[in-house]
């Protein structure tokens, strides 16, 4: 496993595999490896002949006032998992190599970015997929893997790559969860235990959603308000605080007035200091 840590050795290195007739998958992440992210490699190895893991913690996705000094961090761990997991590159960035001191050039996606998380956090998604963008330009994949916990980002992604042309196929992985349903993320390390016995509340309450969406058998009349308050409700009751419920279609992210269809319900919460996503796709 070759650890690569400038834009400049990691542009020869993929120039080279593809002149030899091999295939790239990328792994964005930002390191602090779980499961989930295994689950990516995995599904990037399915795709591709050389795989590429990126950790690098995206400095322009975060806001001021938010967690970027107290992200997780264990890069010792991270080689470790990735050498089991058979990843053939590491691609370990500086923040100076990544971001000139006087960059002027943002990618921004302007529609999908603007609800969910976008509402509360309106710099992070130009983070995204601007660093999303270098990263590409950096290691020239064939295929990229983003996982569906962070469902808007997915889809803003996808979006960004057709808008712009890029001959990039994304691929999507479904959310990988701790025992007790609680989607793994990086930040679950952040959360005390109390903190960490209440918020699978999260998932419990998207699955009991979803119930009752499915037991109203197609007739689409479960009222929208009231699958919110309930989520709501359940989500303080444990001690979380919600950042914000929506019930939206997957593709445009556009709300929906009714269950009819594919349907998401994307949910943020903050438990103590820590923010939480999760989302469900009822049919
Ligand atoms: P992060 O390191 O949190 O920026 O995540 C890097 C990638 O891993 C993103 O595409 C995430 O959506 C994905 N990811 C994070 N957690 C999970 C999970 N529990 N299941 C599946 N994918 C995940």
């Amino acid at each position: 496993m070759k650890i690569v840590k400038t834009i400049e050795e990691m542009q020869r290195y993929s120039c080279e595999i593809r002149r030899s007739g091999k295939s790239i998958a990328l792994v964005p992440t930002m390191g602090f490896l779980h499961e989930g992210h295994l689950s990516l490699i995995d599904e990037a190895h399915k795709n591709a002949d050389i795989v590429i893991v990126s950790i690098f913690v995206n400095p322009t996705q975060f806001a001021p006032n938010e967690d970027l000094d107290s992200y997780p961090r264990d890069l010792e761990k991270d080689f470790k998992l990735c050498k089991e997991r058979k990843v053939d590159i590491i691609f370990l960035p500086s923040v100076e190599n990544i971001y000139p001191s006087d960059i002027s050039t943002w990618v921004t996606e302007e529609k999908l970015s603007q609800g969910l998380c976008g509402t509360t956090r309106p710099t992070h998604f130009r983070g995204v997929t601007t660093i999303v963008t270098k990263l590409f330009n950096a290691t020239l994949p064939d295929v990229a893997i983003f996982g569906k916990k962070d469902f808007q980002q997915a889809a803003i992604i996808q979006r960004m790559v057709r808008d712009l042309n890029f001959p990039i196929k994304i691929v999507t992985a479904a959310i990988v969860r701790e025992e007790d349903g609680l989607a793994m993320s990086s930040r679950n390390k952040n959360l005390s235990c109390e903190e960490r016995k209440q918020a699978p509340v999260i998932q419990q309450t998207l699955q009991e959603a979803r119930s009752a969406i499915y037991a109203d058998n197609e007739k689409c009349s479960v009222n929208i308000d009231l699958i919110k308050d309930n989520i709501n409700l359940r989500i303080s009751q444990s001690g979380g605080n919600v950042d914000y419920i929506e019930i939206v279609d997957p593709i445009t992210l556009e709300p929906k007035l009714n269950f009819s269809g594919e349907t998401l319900i994307a949910v943020a919460a903050y438990y103590g200091k820590t923010r939480l996503l999760d989302n469900i796709v009822c049919n």
